[in-house]
């Protein structure tokens, strides 16, 4: 019996793009293209209209980006969250583009005029919450559990990307930008935006983009041939000149002229010898990316930093010490600290507050704000803001910083207070 060898032959998984017949790639083949990898960015979306149909070109060629949702497009519409699931099951990383369209920081053209008025701080953790929570409601949890984290994209990259213009007028607000020249504002901006310190909150670190479209130049329903043609051919050329080997490129999943040019921009973009790539490939450069300002790690708030903060506190320990009971009697009483571990005394002339049970004398947790020292945000939360659950409190570093949340204040609302428990005694921050 004779056996005959049975001959494998591997198909190639990637269906290759037919350059020889695309007329595009013909017009463009002579450019000479730097960049070698692409990771595609959506903005704004989703939109029944174009969503789908730009998802079924990249599900076709096996290419994975990544969605920036705006989350007001959730809101009180099944069909747009089934969608998010959707990119979600098929392989397209989704991170927020925040809730509403607006800015979360100074906004200004090249005529120095304001385009939009910033959110508040407020505002904006209002808005990243509000995002996070939908984001969360409409994937059952599963967005916050994706492979690499939460990313955000502020809205027009202000909170990110400050103009030279910005950034002189933030100075002149009074915020602290150091650096010789615009680059090294820009960089030191970024480890202290106070815009990045909303999004940190919720654990979110930032990607910005190094390549644009320019698609917001078009309107959203613009589709027609011409248009098509000459959108591809600038597009892809001004691809081609990038100078970054690895691009984050800015595209809006809303506009009908990418749903139409999407497949034809892939096509012939690996015919120009560039190749497209998902999120795991792209943050294996990740250094790269955070060194270009690309993505900005969301801020960690190490022992290190927070001692550097507490330091500035000086000027407190310069006020008079309180004269203290050590063994106060009548009415007067003090308590054990679990976290100095050690009686708290009463002391003279200073209010108290109670922790879980609790007392604590303000004479031995100093506040800043008592002692009229204001201190910035830096990578916490450090100021009052309000809580709502009684003595429910949270590891913010460990071993270093808890919060609880205590009725303090004149009108006895519920505010987060803050404690540095690595000093004996704890001091409030
Ligand atoms: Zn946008």
């Amino acid at each position: 019996m004779r056996f005959w060898p049975i001959l494998l032959i591997a198909l190639p998984t990637i269906v290759f793009a037919d350059c020889a017949n695309n007329p595009l790639y013909q017009k463009l083949k002579t450019m000479t293209c730097n960049p070698k990898q692409i990771h595609l960015t959506f903005d704004d979306g989703p939109r029944a209209v174009t969503t789908p149909a730009i998802l079924e070109e990249l599900t076709k060629r096996k290419i994975k980006g990544t969605f920036f949702v705006s989350t007001t497009n959730l809101v009180n519409s099944p069909a747009n969250q089934a969608l998010v699931n959707t990119l979600m099951q098929s392989g397209q990383y989704i991170a927020s583009h925040g809730h509403e369209h607006n800015c979360y920081d100074h906004r200004y053209d090249g005529n120095h005029n304001m385009l939009s008025k910033p959110f508040t701080e407020k505002e904006r953790e209002e808005q990243v919450k509000k995002s996070d929570d939908l984001l969360n409601k409409a994937t059952n949890g599963k967005f916050s559990k994706q492979k690499y984290g939460k990313f955000f994209r502020f809205p027009y990259g202000r909170g990110a990307m400050p103009s030279p213009y910005e950034i002189e007028l933030m100075k002149q607000k009074g915020m602290t930008i150091k650096g010789a020249d615009y680059k090294e504002q820009l960089a030191y901006y970024r480890q202290h935006s106070p815009a990045m310190s909303s999004i940190s909150e919720y654990g979110y670190s930032h990607m910005g983009w190094n390549f644009d479209s320019e698609d917001s130049s078009y309107g959203a329903e613009i589709s027609d041939d011409a248009t098509v043609e000459k959108y591809l051919t600038t597009t892809l050329t001004s691809m081609c000149k990038s100078r970054d080997p690895l691009l984050v490129a800015l595209f809006h999943d809303i506009k009908k002229l990418n749903a139409k040019s999407i497949g034809p921009l892939i096509d012939t973009a690996q015919c120009l010898g560039m190749s497209f790539v998902s999120i795991d490939e792209t943050l294996a450069k990740r250094q790269t990316l955070v060194d270009s300002g690309v993505i900005i790690n969301k801020y960690e708030l190490t022992t290190e930093k927070y001692k550097e903060l507490l330091s500035t506190l000086d000027e407190v320990n310069q006020k008079p010490k309180l004269t203290c009971d050590p063994k106060p009697t009548g009415n007067k009483k003090g308590c054990y600290s679990e976290y100095a571990k050690k009686e708290i005394p009463h002391c003279q002339g200073e209010d108290s507050i109670c922790v879980d049970g609790n007392f604590y004398a303000r004479g031995s947790l100093i506040t800043h704000t008592e002692c009229g020292i204001e201190l910035k945000r830096d990578k916490i939360e450090i100021n009052q803001a309000e809580c709502k659950t009684p003595s429910e409190s949270k590891v913010v570093v460990p071993d270093v910083i808890k919060c609880y949340c205590q009725e303090t204040g004149n009108d006895l609302k519920l505010r987060w207070n803050c404690y540095d428990i690595s000093q004996v005694p704890a001091v409030k921050i």
